[in-house]
């Protein structure tokens, strides 16, 4: 079966939806079309031209990159920097670039999911939880049509409360309604006051799906004007949102932990505070940039938070209460190559999928 670009962003959209990108970022299809056939894919965390040109040797016809090549607006392409470099030659050779960056960082299957299994930790909610990603709709529908309505907002996507599907408040009450000359009342005649047995629906859904719940709902609503509301909540869903937080299948002291760290994720060395002479059990990370998680992991009470690109006076900070711990940028992105292959993989067995074999940290060491 033949495989195109937008069948690809369709699964990985399923996957990490692209409204759930940080507002800097800039994620999905950065350069080519979405009806290009796709045979070979390459995966990278950076697309320097390096790794283009190692696209190019593998025949690939679509790059996915994590982190982007574009972040900022530009006004000209005229291959001053790497990036507009590889664009250009990407435009040349009919190559498609996509990226999936923030979204797949506050995804529950994203990120953290390949690093928790890898850490052997059994992860209980996000770190950071993202805000403002639940709505609430509230309709009215007559009694005979409350099932059809409703069942239609659970198939879109409503009605999802952690490991609960089906999740709905309904209460049956008196609808009125008087309609002038114009109408064409789906019950009653028009100019003439009705009331009506209604049945009340309230349902939660991801602020994402707001279209897909309102075309459902004015396709499956029988009436001609339809009484809803639509509320932004302040709930917050403890499985979306940014690093997590859990516990190892097997505690440790701080030693054989850092020790540990090092093997599983391949590191050359760890940056860390000093020690706090405890146990290590309730683990919080965040790969990537996560300076701004330490208050949340101490918040936790967590006994050790990792992440990368931490300051000289974090490591101060929080002397005793926590472990503080740097393995680098790179470092704690890398295995996100590992997670997307078999992600695609598992959902296009027709195309080949190839980890990008350059090495494209920025940061070298000299010991
Ligand atoms: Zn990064």
């Amino acid at each position: 079966m033949k495989v195109f670009v937008r069948d690809i962003a369709y699964r990985l959209e399923n996957l990490a939806p692209l409204e759930y990108a940080e507002s800097y970022d800039n994620v999905g299809l950065i350069v080519g079309s979405f009806h290009k056939e796709v045979k070979k894919v390459l995966i990278t965390l950076d697309l320097t031209e390096e790794v283009f040109y190692e696209s190019l040797k593998k025949k690939c016809d679509l790059i996915i990159s994590f982190h982007p090549i574009i972040f900022k607006s530009i006004k000209n392409i005229t291959g001053k920097t790497f990036s507009e470099r590889v664009i250009i030659h990407a435009l040349k050779n009919d190559i498609s670039i996509y990226v999936i960056h923030t979204n797949l960082d506050v995804v529950w299957e994203g990120t953290s999911s390949y690093l928790s299994k890898l850490l052997r930790i059994n992860r209980e909610k996000v770190l950071v939880s993202k805000k403002e990603t639940i709505k609430k709709l509230i309709t009215y529908v007559p009694i005979n049509y409350a099932e059809k309505v409703r069942n239609a907002l659970f198939e879109a996507g409503a009605g999802n409360i952690s490991n609960y599907s089906h999740c709905s408040y309904n209460f049956d009450g008196y609808g009125s309604y008087k309609g002038n000359k114009k109408t064409k009342p789906f019950l009653g005649k028009k100019e003439i006051f009705h009331i009506e047995k209604e049945t009340c629906i309230g349902v939660i859904f991801p602020d994402y799906k707001l279209d897909i719940i309102k075309k459902t709902l004015f396709q499956n609503h029988p009436y001609e004007e339809i009484a809803y509301e639509v509320y932004n909540l302040e709930n917050i869903n403890p499985y979306i949102g940014i690093g997590f937080i859990g516990n190892l299948i097997e505690n440790m002291n701080e030693h054989d932990f850092l020790f540990f760290l090092k093997e599983k994720m391949n590191l050359i060395y760890i940056r860390h505070s000093n020690l706090i002479e405890k146990e290590i059990q309730k683990v919080a990370m965040i790969p990537g940039s996560g300076r701004f998680g330490i208050e949340y992991a101490v918040k936790e009470k967590a006994d050790v938070f990792i992440s990368s690109d931490l300051k000289y006076h974090d490591f101060f900070k929080y002397e005793k209460k926590i472990l503080i711990v740097d393995i680098g940028h790179y470092e704690s992105e890398k295995f996100i190559k590992n997670l997307l292959k078999s992600f695609l993989d598992q959902n296009f067995t027709s195309i080949s999928v190839f980890k990008s074999e350059v090495h494209t940290n920025p940061v070298k060491y000299f010991y």
